[in-house]
């Protein structure tokens, strides 16, 4: 065994030599510090307070223990936290006593090690005094390895009035279309194998998580959602009402793609022609809304104190004031000129557009691709 520090919380546990695995004694993924720390900022940087946390697939525990060191005073009511493994409640309380977790915390925590979506299910009910808790979950954390989707429906089911879900999921092959019969099969959506595919593969699976909450009149809105190299993630905060979940089935649409002059855009029709003649190739059905808050992401981006994310950060704050589905590979449409790749900066500029998060030589603006081309011809 050994000690390792992820910012406030130490944890005593022995890191995998070579893959991480599922079957690791106790499961700590350290590539996914940045997923943890962005979920600390979000919570501390949301109104709500005096929250029911659920963390039901909590692996190692990491990402609880932080939220009880360093989350703001009152962010959190009660701590739900649940591994499967037999030795999870030994090991967590272990963690809490390394980390001089107060009594008084530790007696606001329930700890479970059961299957996640009983755990959700079953035990948020009867765990807490009634004055102090409906049986509804202000925030639930489903960090899988793999695909969300066999816990979506519990956390759907649990999720309170204006309560955020967190999703992540790992299984980015299958979204971003490396076999098309299992983006179909798994997430109910045609992918599109280009430079496009994370945003299209993470648009693919906010309408899948949207797909889960409208049939009980949950209308999930994306707050915060997001690629990064090995998984996607999305925050979404529940609003009750038929109407809301109207809205959000009117932005499931489809996404065109002209292999022959790269012109994009999005549509409710599954088939149309490009104006450069060519057919156009579709993703989706997915979602073609916001997929920030952008008040929320400046606020992230100004209170920020992980300064390995401060970069990321900066981008998506950006990137929220100009929210559009897609954008143009600078490299790509240079390749297609012929012509040798202008300055980022100066591009922008000249665009009016924003960097994107999903890729370096990418822009996000409201011109047409003959419009883009015409600028960096002149
Ligand atoms: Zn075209």
């Amino acid at each position: 065994m050994s000690i390792i520090q992820e910012h406030s919380i130490k944890l005593d546990i022995t890191l995998p030599k070579g893959d991480v695995s599922a079957k690791m004694d106790v499961f700590y993924n350290p590539v996914m510090v940045s997923n943890r720390n962005i979920s600390v900022l979000l919570l501390n940087c949301i109104e709500n307070m005096g929250m029911n946390i659920v963390d039901p697939l909590a692996g190692s525990g990491i990402r609880s223990l932080r939220f009880m060191k360093e989350l703001k005073k009152g962010k959190m009511n009660h701590l739900f936290v649940n591994d499967r493994k037999e030795n999870f409640k030994k090991t967590f309380k272990k963690g809490c006593t390394i980390n001089k977790i107060s009594l008084i915390m530790q007696k606001k925590m329930t700890i479970g090690t059961e299957e996640a979506s009983l755990f959700l299910l079953n035990r948020i009910n009867d765990a807490v005094k009634p004055e102090e808790f409906c049986g509804y979950a202000d925030y639930i954390e489903i960090d899988p390895f793999g695909s969300p989707n066999p816990f979506l429906s519990a956390a759907v089911a649990r999720i309170a009035r204006q309560g955020i879900i967190a999703v992540t999921a790992t299984d980015t092959a299958a979204l971003s279309g490396t076999y098309p019969r299992v983006t179909v099969r798994k997430y109910w959506a045609k992918p599109l194998r280009n430079y496009l595919m994370h945003e299209i593969g993470l648009r693919i699976l906010i309408r899948k998580i949207q797909l889960i909450g409208v049939q009980f009149d949950k209308a999930l809105m994306p707050v915060l959602s997001y690629h990064q190299e090995h998984y996607m993630r999305v925050y979404v905060r529940s609003e009750k009402g038929k109407e809301k979940c109207d809205e959000v089935l009117r932005q499931h649409q489809y996404f065109f793609y002209c292999d022959k002059c790269l012109a994009f855009k999005t549509s409710v029709f599954n088939k149309e022609k490009c104006g450069c003649g060519e057919e156009y190739d579709f993703a989706g059905p997915l979602w073609v809304g916001k997929l920030f808050d952008s008040q929320l992401v400046e606020k992230m981006e100004r209170e920020n104190e992980f300064s390995e994310d401060a970069k990321f950060l900066q981008t998506l704050a950006a990137e929220s004031k100009q929210e559009m589905a897609g954008f143009y590979d600078i490299h790509e449409i240079a390749h297609k000129m012929k012509i040798i790749i202008p300055k980022m900066a100066e591009i922008l500029r000249k665009t009016k557009g924003v960097r994107t998060h999903f890729s370096p030589s990418g822009i996000k603006t409201q011109m047409s691709v003959k419009e883009v081309m015409k600028m960096l011809q002149g």
